[in-house]
């Protein structure tokens, strides 16, 4: 494993590939997908995908887009769809322009914002909407869902040759459902959980950038991120199966945050937490 490879999680049945360091480096995929939750500085390993899901443009996370716009085109790739909250994307457009003045040449991309509430299609069965989060910039968190179908609970009981025969007569036996797979929040406070959806994917990737005393509650909230301190009083009450901690901050050595962890969070909810993906 590398920085420039990524580091790879398995979790709750499904494969990501990132890195995440608070106010240095965040960037996680979810290949099956073929999508990108950030960018960081642009690294090796994303250059394969296809839709980019930016949650705010602060350089930790979104200034690589340049270097991975430009990667795509030289590799001869199709042209990136990234996502981002729309008062982002005319500072962006006039960001890629300087860019086209400097390398002589017009790279081919397209910016997009998400409208609350809509469903995106990704690649195969997948779709993603945003749900709001809260930091000092204009930001928002991604939501994943595998489009599904399976049979109607009046035809589970019945054999093959039944099914077989109902089908032959006309009847729809099968019914659409979403299974809700993944959510991803980059920077933001806590009152992202009070978006249902966000809090009941399988998977939950959450910033926790504080972990002890050595920044307050208040300090977090003011630079509009999360304290442990605020998550562990409301980890019992999230319904993801697990929950991925990103963007712990430098100054907390990755043995320090699992000793707190270990101290702090009560036995039956340990199994539920994963720290991603440091180094340090
Ligand atoms: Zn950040
Ligand atoms: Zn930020």
């Amino acid at each position: 494993m590398s920085l420039e490879r990524g580091f790879q999680l398995h979790t709750g049945g499904l494969k990501f590939v990132g890195y995440s360091l608070a106010g240095i480096s965040t960037s996680i995929a979810f290949p099956e997908a073929d999508a990108l939750f950030d960018v960081a500085q642009g690294l090796p390993y994303q250059t394969g995908y296809n839709t980019i899901l930016l949650t705010h443009a602060h350089m930790d996370h979104a200034s690589g887009l340049p270097y991975l716009i430009s990667q795509k085109s030289m590799q001869n790739r199709p042209p990136p769809v990234i996502y981002m909250p729309k008062e982002a994307i005319e500072p962006f457009q006039r960001m890629m322009s300087i860019w086209h003045e400097i390398d002589q040449f017009e790279y081919a991309f397209e910016f997009r914002e998400a409208k609350p509430g809509h469903l995106y299609p990704l690649k195969g069965e997948y779709a993603f909407r945003t749900f709001p989060t809260f930091h000092r910039v204009p930001s928002q968190g991604y939501n994943i869902v595998a489009r599904k179908k399976r049979l109607k609970t009046e035809y589970k009981a019945a054999t093959p040759h039944e099914l077989g025969r109902l089908r032959r007569d006309g009847h729809e036996l099968e019914e659409n459902y979403e299974e809700n797979l993944i959510s991803f929040t980059g920077d933001t406070r806590i009152e992202f959980l009070d978006t249902d959806y966000a809090r009941q994917a399988k998977v939950l990737f959450m910033e926790v950038t504080y972990w002890d005393e050595k920044k307050s509650v208040a300090n977090a909230r003011e630079w509009g991120h999360i304290h442990f301190d605020e998550l562990l009083p409301r980890l019992g009450k999230i319904e993801a199966e697990k929950i991925v901690l990103i963007h712990a901050s430098a100054r907390y050595k990755t043995r320090e945050i699992e000793q707190i962890i270990s101290d702090r969070v009560p036995e039956h909810l340990k199994a539920k937490l994963t720290l991603f993906a440091r180094p340090l």
